[in-house]
């Protein structure tokens, strides 16, 4: 048997997301069916607003509903330091984990010349203006450890380099509980460069 068209073409909708295959699909479509108007109707005007009424923080790059994104209208964080991340789902992640209370910058990609992405493809140079307007004294490169995300974060610190801001890179390592045996080259590179001195804290 066949759903009728109107099921086929929600379970379509479906499979357009990520993660998501032919059989949960059909169970998510079959799920909304037993939704209630309310929530349907929620469900939809959600969705059409997304691409309607979500746009960019003209400040940050972060996903916003307003011109300025929460983050940039929140003054009591701290203005002197600047967080830059590749995409908005980042800074979600700071903030949820509650671990950062500067600002962001949202580069929306990362250099990668093999991909044709230059610097100019991403939010840069708005980023630099954005430090020297702003007078920020720090900024985190906390971008992803892969060849693209080095290169980005070299790019910036090369530009700021006449600057007096403070550079730093979050590190990247061994995650907690791993077995050295099952990390990847690149990691225990990064791991054995981004090394810590305990030196201080033997006892002597
Ligand atoms: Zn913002």
């Amino acid at each position: 048997m066949k759903y009728p068209k109107i099921i086929l073409n929600l379970i379509e909708c479906f499979k357009q997301l990520p993660g998501i295959g032919e059989k949960t699909a059909e169970r998510l479509a079959l799920a909304t069916l037993d939704m209630s108007q309310e929530q349907i109707d929620l469900f939809s005007s959600s969705l059409k607003d997304l691409k309607k009424k979500i746009k960019r923080c003209v400040n940050c790059n972060n996903l916003s509903d307003d011109d300025l994104c929460i983050i940039c209208k929140d003054k009591s964080r701290n203005s002197k330091v600047l967080c830059v991340v590749e995409e908005p789902k980042n800074i979600i992640l700071f903030e949820k984990l509650n671990i950062f209370d500067g600002y962001y910058h949202v580069l929306g990609g990362l250099i990668s010349p093999i991909d044709g992405k230059n610097p100019e493809d991403i939010n840069i140079s708005s980023l630099i203006n954005r430090v020297k307007k702003d007078k920020i004294e720090e900024i985190i490169l906390a971008l992803k450890p892969s060849v693209e995300g080095e290169t980005t974060s070299l790019y910036i610190s090369k530009i700021l380099e006449d600057t007096k801001i403070k550079i730093t890179k979050i590190a990247y390592g061994i995650p907690i509980g791993a077995e050295i045996d099952y990390v990847d080259s690149l990691t225990l590179e990064m791991a054995l460069e981004n090394r810590m001195d305990i030196s201080t804290n033997r006892n002597s």
